[in-house]
């Protein structure tokens, strides 16, 4: 066993190191509190599955190891679908981390901080009361399981989201379009109940999608890859993206669910940073308020959770009623390449319904040019919708 790391003060078990676990080991470690991290393998960041598309309230949150890990910025996003395409400008812009880097990074940090790092050890189980079982046993004031979607520590539990994922894969092409954008495209002929990303950068393409059903993975890869013209397969990698709602029950005496694990995801894409970041900066705000750690984690996890509750009902109908591919047939047409208007990347369900928006008064224009070209309509239709 590999214990590195320094001695003292209230002490928390954090149970993963993927992004999640390493966030909020990070936070906690800020607000002064002892932090043992166990992680079963021996590195962080493997193996890679995520896109990597952060806010810049995402960078602010993560601090330095997401500014160093940055290897793109884009200031809009593309919607599309099988016809038409529309951009929104993204307030702060939008930026592409190198995630593997990322969680080194992270990882670093929380060392020189005086995180203590259990590497390659697996926690057979953990209980409510504080104990961790890794073999050896140790009894801590708080416990933040952060074990993935897969994760046996939350499922023994019986707590944390155990909804069917949706399956991602991304793949990085070697190929560079001479553009720098991200699209996303809602097309079912592609991704049925989900939808592709495009993000072109300077130095390379990264494609990738996500499928209800995992054996479609690849005939939809194919098609994506036939309609964007994407070749020179360099990596392909992936996992389960979860779409929500979040967990109903994320806490149980000292032991709290978060990450992938808790479902704390972005419902209408699968993000995870963002939540996540928000929720372990929000106790962390406590802690140094003078809130006892698991009240603090109970609380900022609720907060979060019920902001993503909020937005679940939208995402929703937007994936499965393949409401936004009709949004964006409407719009079939409009200026391509002019941002028509800003939205907050953390918060997607302004994206659609600012396309509802101008998709509505698309509608109203087109209805006004009839009535100017055949005034003779206007008592027909007066007549029609008058009680
Ligand atoms: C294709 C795809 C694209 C994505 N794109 C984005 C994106 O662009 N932006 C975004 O914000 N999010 C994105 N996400 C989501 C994001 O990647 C996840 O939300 C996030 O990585 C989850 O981190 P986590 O720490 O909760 O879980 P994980 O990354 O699964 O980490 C769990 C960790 O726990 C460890 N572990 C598990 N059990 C034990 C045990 N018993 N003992 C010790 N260690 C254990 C594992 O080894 C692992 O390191 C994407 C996801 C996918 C699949």
């Amino acid at each position: 066993m590999n214990i590195v790391g320094a001695e003292g003060g209230l002490r928390v078990a954090v149970i993963g190191g993927g992004f999640s676990g390493l966030i909020f080991s990070l936070k906690l470690l800020e607000a002064g509190v002892d932090v043992t991290l166990f992680e079963e393998h021996s590195i962080v960041g493997y193996p890679p599955h995520c896109t990597g598309l952060v806010s810049s309230r995402v960078l602010g949150f993560i601090g330095a190891p997401a500014f160093k890990s940055t290897v793109s910025r884009f200031d809009g996003i593309t919607l599309s679908n099988a016809s038409s395409h529309v951009t929104f400008r993204v307030r702060g812009g939008l930026f592409k981390l190198e995630r593997v880097k990322l969680e080194r990074l992270m990882l670093e940090e929380a060392l020189s901080k005086g995180l203590k790092a259990v590497m390659g050890v697996i926690v057979r189980r953990v209980s409510p009361r504080g104990v961790v079982d890794y073999g050896d046993s140790s009894v801590f004031d708080s416990i933040i399981v952060a074990d993935g979607y897969h994760g046996s520590i939350h499922r023994s539990l019986g707590i944390g989201y155990f909804n069917p994922p949706v399956y991602g894969v991304n793949v990085e092409y070697d190929m560079v379009t001479g553009s720098r954008r991200v699209t996303v495209v809602f097309d079912s002929s592609i991704s049925r109940g989900f939808f592709s990303w495009l993000v072109e950068m300077d130095h390379g393409v990264l494609a990738g999608l996500g499928a209800r059903n995992p054996k479609l993975l690849a005939r939809s890869l194919r098609a994506l890859e036939e309609r964007f013209g994407l070749r020179d397969r360099r990596s392909a990698y992936g996992g389960p993206v979860i779409t929500g709602p979040p967990a109903e029950t994320l806490s149980i005496g000292r032991v709290h669910v978060v990450g992938d694990a808790g479902g704390l995801n972005k419902p209408l894409t699968g993000g995870g940073l963002y939540p996540n970041s928000l929720a372990a900066s929000l106790a962390k705000r406590m802690i140094l308020e003078g809130v006892d750690v698991n009240t603090a984690l109970s609380k900022s996890l609720n907060t979060v959770s019920s902001m993503l509750r909020k937005q679940y009902k939208l995402a929703k109908a937007v994936l499965e009623g393949g409401v936004i591919e009709r949004i964006l047939d409407l719009l079939a047409g409009e200026e391509v390449g002019e941002a028509v208007g800003s939205v907050d990347y953390d918060h997607h369900e302004e994206i659609p319904s600012l396309a509802v928006k101008r998709a509505f008064w698309k509608t109203v224009k087109i209805g006004v040019k009839t009535l100017v070209k055949n005034p003779a309509l206007i008592p027909r239709i007066a007549l029609a919708i008058l009680p």
